[in-house]
C-alpha cells in the first residue's frame, strides 16, 4: 500500500507499537486503518494543510496525505497570523487537517476543515488509493525556519524522504527495533520527517513527550527507548541538568543513539554530556531544502564540533568564492582534493581553507514554491545546491561547519573567521551562559568581531576584556572580539536557532 512505509502493510508489524503521544497510542494496524480511512477522503484533492500540533492527529494526517499522494503543508501552530497568512496564501491549500477541538486562527479558519480521526479499529485495513509511486511527485511543502529571512516553501519529493531516511538508517544502524524519544515540534524536517516518518519507515516506534523535559527523557529511556533526537538547546539543558541528576546520566548512558541537529551543537555541551554519560552525541547536518547531507556514522570517526561525512548517495564539495573546488568526496565517500573551475585537479586540500558546502543527490528538494527566482539562484550552473553554509574538512575527512555565509563569516583584517569557533571558545568560559558572534563594519579591519554574551551572573567590571582575552588565548590574537555586549537572552526561533538579525533589538530590550 505504500512504498514509503512497508511496515503499514506487513502482517508481521501489525501489532507492534507505532506512535505514542502522551497516553494515546496506535499500533501499526491501527495507524494503517486510521490513515487509510482518511487517505480515501483526501484522494484527488489538491495540496492540503496540516495544523501541526505535536499530536497523534498530525502524524496520522501526514501519513494519510502521503498515502493519498496529496502534498501536505505542515503549519506551525505557534506562528503569528502574519506568517500563517503568508504560508496559506503562498501554498493555497484546498483544506486543513486538524484535531477535534483545535481552535484555528483566522487565516487557517477560512479553509475547509477535516478533523482527523484516530479511533479506526485495526484488523480490516481500508484500501487507500492505488499508488502509482512517482518518486519525483511532491510529498510535502515544508517552510524553512526563517532564520535568515521570511520562510520559503521547499517542495520535497517522495524520493527525498525515502533516500534520506534510508541513508540515515545506514549511518546510524537504525532498525525497526529502535524506539525514539521525541520532544520536537512536527512542522519542520527534524521533528516530522526524521522524528515521525523515520521510525515509521523502519517499522519502529515513536514516543512523543508533548513538551521536551529532562524527566521525560529519563522516563522513556528507562522504559526501553533507544534513541533521542534533539536540537542543541535541548542538549544544553541536558548538559546543565546532568551536573546534579545521576538518574539522567544513567538513562542517557543506556541510550543507543543521541542525535543532535538543526544548528551547531556547542563543543562544550557535547563534551560535558560525554563526560557524564560515556556516550557521544551524533551530529548530523541538513536543511529543509536538502533533508540530510552529512552525519557522524556510528561506525566512523567523530570529534565534537564535526558533522561527519556525506551520507550515502549525497555528493558534497567545498567551493571557493571563484567557483573552484577546495575539497570534495568520491562517489563512495572517500575524501578527494582540489579542482579548478574547469574540473581539472589542482592538488590536495590544505586542511584549513573555508568553502561553501554544495550538495547534490536524491535528497534534494525540487523547487521553492512560487519562487523560480530563488530556486534558480540556489543552484550552480552545473546543478549543485548552494547551502550557504561554510565549512572546512578535518584530517579525519569529517565536515566541520564554521557558520553561515550570510551571517557567520567575518572578514576581518584579511582573514575569514567563522563565528562558530569563537562562540565555542566563549561558551567554555565559566561566566558565559550563551554566546553569539557577528561581524560589524570597521574602517580599519573591514569587519570587526562582536560578541553577544548572556552572562551566568550580572557581569563583573572587566568581564568584557577578560572574555576577549580568553578567546585570543584559546584561538588566535586576530580572533579576539573587539566588542563584547551583554544581554539577558539571545533571540531564538522555535527550533532554538539564534536569530542573529534580531540581536540589536534584543540588546535594546534587555537590561541584564
Ligand atoms: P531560513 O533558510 O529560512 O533562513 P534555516 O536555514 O534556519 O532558515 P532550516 O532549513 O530549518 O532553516 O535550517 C537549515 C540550516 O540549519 C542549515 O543551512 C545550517 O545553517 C543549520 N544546521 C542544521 N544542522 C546543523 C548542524 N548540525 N550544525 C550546524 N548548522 C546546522
Ligand atoms: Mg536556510
Amino acid at each position: 500500500m505504500s512504498s514509503l512505509f512497508p511496515a503499514l502493510v506487513s502482517g508481521s508489524t501489525a501489532r507492534r507499537p507505532a506512535l505514542r503521544f502522551g497516553d494515546r497510542s496506535l499500533t501499526y494496524a491501527e495507524l494503517a486503518a486510521s490513515a487509510g480511512a482518511l487517505a480515501a477522503r483526501l484522494e484527488g484533492r489538491g495540496r492540503i494543510a496540516v495544523w501541526a500540533t505535536p499530536s497523534l492527529e498530525t502524524a496520522v494526517g501526514v501519513v494519510a496525505a502521503l498515502l493519498a499522494q496529496v502534498p501536505a503543508v505542515p503549519l506551525n501552530p505557534k506562528s503569528g497570523e502574519g506568517e500563517l497568512g503568508h504560508i496559506v496564501s503562498d501554498s493555497a491549500p484546498s483544506l486543513v487537517l486538524a484535531a477535534e477541538g483545535d481552535d484555528l486562527p483566522s487565516p487557517v479558519r477560512e479553509l475547509e476543515r477535516i478533523d482527523v480521526g484516530t479511533r479506526h479499529a485495526g484488523g480490516v485495513v481500508p484500501q487507500p488509493p492505488a499508488e502509482p509511486d512517482d518518486p519525483a511527485a511532491p510529498a510535502l511543502v515544508v517552510y524553512t525556519s526563517g532564520t535568515t529571512g521570511p520562510p520559503k516553501g521547499a517542495v520535497v519529493p517522495r524520493r527525498a524522504i525515502a533516500s534520506t531516511l534510508d541513508a540515515l538508517a545506514d549511518a546510524w544502524q537504525w532498525t525497526g527495533d529502535d524506539v525514539l524519544v521525541h520532544g520536537l515540534p512536527l512542522f519542520h524536517v527534524h521533528g516530522l520527517i526524521l522524528g515521525v516518518l523515520g521510525p515509521l519507515r523502519r517499522g519502529g516506534a515513536v514516543r512523543h513527550l508533548g513538551r521536551f523535559s529532562t524527566e521525560g527523557v529519563t522516563r522513556e529511556l528507562n522504559a526501553g527507548a533507544t534513541m533521542l533526537f534533539g536540537v542543541p538547546t535541548m542538549y544544553h539543558r541536558l548538559a546543565e541538568a546532568l551536573a546534579e541528576d545521576a538518574e539522567l546520566a544513567k538513562a542517557l548512558g543506556r541510550a543507543r543513539l543521541l542525535v543532535s541537529g538543526s544548528a551547531a551543537l556547542p563543543v562544550h555541551d557535547h563534551e560535558r554530556i560525554t563526560a557524564a554519560t560515556g556516550r557521544p552525541v551524533v551530529e548530523r547536518y541538513g536543511m529543509t531544502e536538502t533533508l540530510m547531507n552529512t552525519s557522524v556514522r556510528v561506525d566512523g570517526p567523530a570529534r565534537p564540533g564535526t558533522v561527519g561525512v556525506p551520507l550515502p548517495g549525497v555528493g558534497l564539495r567545498l567551493v571557493e568564492e571563484d567557483g573552484s573546488t577546495l575539497a570534495s568526496y568520491d562517489a563512495d565517500g572517500t575524501p578527494t582534493g582540489s579542482y579548478d573551475t574547469e574540473g581539472n585537479p589542482t592538488g590536495a586540500y590544505d586542511g584549513e581553507s573555508v568553502g561553501e558546502i554544495q550538495v547534490r543527490g536524491p535528497n534534494l528538494f525540487t523547487e521553492y514554491l512560487n519562487r523560480p527566482d530563488a530556486t534558480a539562484a540556489a543552484f550552480t550552473a552545473d546543478g549543485w545546491f548552494r547551502t550557504g553554509d561554510m565549512a572546512v574538512r578535518d584530517a579525519d575527512g569529517c565536515v566541520r561547519i564554521v557558520g553561515r555565509k550570510a551571517t557567520d563569516l567575518i572578514k576581518s583584517g584579511g582573514y575569514k573567521i567563522g563565528a562558530g569557533e569563537i562562540e565555542n571558545a566563549l561558551l567554555e568560559h565559566p561566566a558565559v551562559r550563551e554566546a553569539a558572534v557577528t561581524g560589524e563594519p570597521d574602517d580599519d579591519l573591514g569587519e570587526r568581531i562582536v560578541a553577544w554574551v548572556v552572562p551566568v551572573d550580572a557581569p563583573a567590571p572587566g568581564l568584557d576584556r577578560e572574555l576577549a582575552d580568553h578567546v585570543a588565548r584559546r584561538l588566535a590574537p586576530h580572533k579576539r572580539p573587539r566588542t563584547v555586549r551583554f544581554l539577558s537572552a539571545l533571540p531564538r526561533n522555535d527550533m532554538g536557532k539564534i536569530l542573529k538579525r534580531a540581536l540589536p533589538d534584543a540588546l535594546a530590550d534587555s537590561r541584564p
